[in-house]
């Protein structure tokens, strides 16, 4: 018998859109963090110029726009794509 493994198969992340993240006026509220749908947003370790933490933007962004609504400091710009980018092969070397 032939066991399918999945170890070749990461996630499948198609990215409709993608965000421009003005870092140093973040204030690291995180309400950008559970608000994304996709779930594609994640904290930083490193504080930006003012020393807060920041959101950074994973493959898989669909451009809905959540972040840049729920965020206080006006620091997201949304850009979709007219064509997504199935970003599963490159996600293979970069994640995990
Ligand atoms: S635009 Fe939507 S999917 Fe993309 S990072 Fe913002 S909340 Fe997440
Ligand atoms: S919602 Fe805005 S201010 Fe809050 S962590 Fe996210 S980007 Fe920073």
């Amino acid at each position: 018998m032939t066991a399918r493994t999945e170890d070749k198969a990461p996630a499948r992340a198609v990215t409709r859109g993608t965000v421009v993240i003005d870092i140093d006026r973040c204030k690291g509220c995180e309400l950008c963090i559970p608000a994304c749908p996709p779930q594609v947003l994640t904290m930083s370790t490193e504080g930006n110029s003012l020393g807060y933490l920041y959101p950074i933007l994973e493959p898989g962004c669909t451009g809905c726009t959540a972040c840049l609504q729920v965020c206080p400091d006006f620091v997201f710009e949304i850009y979709r794509y007219d064509d997504p980018i199935d970003e599963t092969t490159a996600t293979e070397e970069t994640i995990r």
